[in-house]
Formats: structure tokens, sequence, C-alpha cells
């Protein structure tokens, strides 16, 4: 179809010689960065020109994770430590729109996606590499945290200035920063002329447009093994994340502890193998699928309402898939999984 139509219109050299390379005019891009490795796909994009876009994402991928580290020297430690002294400070202004918007969605989801418990993170030992093997913190440690526990209600932003009124409260921005990364970069696209593309890291993505005449296809791997789950047609605008505990986790006497941690309890959150999110801004997808890892069997509707978000696919720690009706009408579940599935509103 391509090459027919490269044949019959005047194309402009570039796009020819895009067309004369590959199948389909896709560019393809990587780099590593958050930890994860981000990819970029373009459709019906100059090469040269996408070549010269891509740089400039990878270019800013670099920055942001510089500057948002959680454990690195940079503006985000230096923002914790000048919050532990409780006193009113001014941080690096590019900071204050990236804690705000993390602070507005960790109230949304009544604080079960919490970005202020880099301490009880640090605890755990997931900030830094490698992770533990072979033991798990004292839970009198966990219980002082416990004590103070810290929310982003303990923070107040006021013009440029930011105060903190909790010792222990300290960002850690690893369950939302690739959205909000994502939603920057996609409006940057934009502004660069380029409608038709995929912006992934580490298998949580948005995407806009259309692969040429088809609409983008995205795969939801298995939490449990090798391979896919699901695939999501995608239409429009559309970001989907997927919170999972196979992604950082290590095992003490064949239990498994993973990276998501409840808020409520100061252990890694239960009842939960993966929560995959659709959502049109990927800030929100982000926060909200690590929110909803975190609310479990009880709570994980509520507060998927409460955040506005209608698309959600779950598979409880038995292996069981649930979905939201909205959610059944763009999956497909891979043709070798025999799971039960429940449709829930
Ligand atoms: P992914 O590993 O796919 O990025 P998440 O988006 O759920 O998964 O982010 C997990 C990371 O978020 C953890 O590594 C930790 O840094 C941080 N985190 C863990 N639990 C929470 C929580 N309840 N609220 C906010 N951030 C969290
Ligand atoms: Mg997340």
């Amino acid at each position: 179809m391509i090459h027919r139509l490269c044949l019959l219109l005047v194309l402009p050299l570039a796009l020819l010689s895009a067309c004369d390379n590959t199948a389909e005019p896709v560019f393809h891009d990587q780099y590593l960065a958050f930890g994860t490795l981000i990819e970029v796909t373009f459709y019906g994009v100059e090469h040269a020109y996408a070549e010269t876009v891509s740089t400039e994402i990878e270019l800013q991928f670099m920055t942001w994770h510089h500057d948002w580290h959680p454990w690195e020297p940079g503006p985000l430690t230096e923002t914790n430590t000048r919050l532990a002294t409780l006193q009113p400070f001014t941080p690096e202004p590019a900071l204050l729109p990236l804690l705000a918007e993390a602070n507005r969605l960790s109230r949304l989801s009544n604080h079960l996606f919490n970005p202020t418990i880099g301490k009880l993170i640090a605890v755990w030992g997931f900030q830094g590499n490698p992770l533990p093997e072979g033991a798990y913190p004292d839970p009198a440690t966990i219980e002082q945290w416990l004590a103070q526990a810290p929310t982003v209600d303990d923070v107040s932003i006021q013009g440029t200035q930011i105060v903190s009124r909790n010792p222990q409260l300290a960002y850690d921005l690893g369950a939302f920063a690739k959205g909000y990364a994502i939603d920057q970069l996609i409006d940057h696209l934009r502004k660069r002329g380029i409608h038709n593309a995929i912006v992934n890291t580490g298998g949580d993505l948005r995407a806009i447009g259309t692969r040429g005449e088809r609409a983008w296809n995205i795969g939801i791997r298995h939490p449990r093994r090798e391979g896919i789950l699901a695939r999501i047609k995608t239409s429009g605008d559309t970001s989907v994340f997927t919170s999972g505990d196979y992604e950082r986790l290590f095992e003490v006497d064949g239990k498994r502890f993973h990276h998501i941690l409840d808020p409520r309890t100061g252990y890694p959150a239960t009842g939960t193998s993966a929560v995959t999110v659709v959502h049109e801004n990927a800030a929100t997808a982000d926060a909200a699928a690590t929110a909803l890892f975190v609310a479990g069997t009880d709570d994980w509707q509520a507060i998927a309402r409460r955040m506005g978000i209608d698309r959600v696919m779950r598979v409880d720690s038995a292996g069981v898939i649930h979905m939201t009706p909205a959610m059944q009408a763009i999956t497909e579940l891979n043709e070798d999984i025999n799971a039960e599935v429940r449709i829930t509103h």
C-alpha cells in the first residue's frame, strides 16, 4: 500500500527515501534513562528530521533523569534535604509544577499514590542498586515511619516557595515521573509537527495518531511469565500504564517483596499482580496504575472513579483478570490465556 502511494503521488524526496528503505515509514530509536529502556516511534516522518527530534527527546530525558533522581545528588535530593529542615525555601523552579501535579494526583487517589514516601522506599532498599537479598527492614523501623507517615498534605507550595511540616517527608517520583515526562514530550512532538508517535518508557507509553491506516497496537506483558497477556487497540490519544509486582523485587525465605508500597501499612501492597490503566493523560495514568495497585481488592474501583479512570485491567494475586466494561471494549486477551475474567463496574 505504502509503495503504491509512493509511486502514485509526487512526494517530497525525503519521504520517498523513507518509502524506499522500509515497507512502512516507521522511525524507531531507543535510549536508557529513568532506569529503563526508552523507545520512541514516529510514523511518516522524514528520517533526518526524525533523528533530530529524537535527539531532543533523548537530551530532555537525560536532563530529567538527573533533575528528578530520587537518590543520586541533584535538584530533587537537594529539595528533599531542604524540606527536612521544615523551613520554607525556593527549590529549582522547574520542579514546582511537577511537585504540584504529583500532590494533586495524590489527593485524588486518597493518598494511595503517595509521592512523599521516599524515606520508606529507602528503608526497604528500593532506592539503589542492587536490591537487598536475604533481609527486609526491621519492623520497628517501619513502625517509626508509620507513626509520622507523611502525605502531600504536609507540604505547602506558595508562589515559588515550598515548606514541609513533617520531618519524615521526602519526595520519590518513581511512580509518576515517567508519565509526567511523556506528557511534556508529546506536547513537544506536536510543536515539532509530529502527530503520529509513541513514547514508551519500559512498557508504559502514550500513543498519538495512528500507524498509517492502522491504530497503534499495544501489548501488555503477562505478569507471571514471558509473553503478552493482552493487546490494546488505541485510537487518537491514549496512554497505557502498568504497575506490576514483577518490576523490582527481592525474595526472603521464598517470599516476594516488591517495590510498590502501601503507605497505610508500610509494607508492599498485597492482593494484586498487575494493574493496567488506559487514559488520555500519561501522568494521571501512571499515578493511577500505582494507586489502584495499592488499593487492591476492596478499593480499586472506588479509587478509579475518584481519579476519573474508566479503563482498568487488574490481575489479582490469584490470577483472576478484572476489567471494567470500557477496558473490555478495547482489549483482546492473548489466545493462550485461559484465566477467569470478571467484568466489573
Ligand atoms: P513502575 O516500576 O512500572 O514505574 P510504578 O509506576 O508503580 O511502577 O512505580 C513504582 C515506584 O514508585 C517504586 O519504585 C517507588 O519508587 C515508588 N512507589 C512505591 N510505592 C508507591 C506509592 N504507594 N506511591 C507513590 N510512589 C510509590
Ligand atoms: Mg505509576
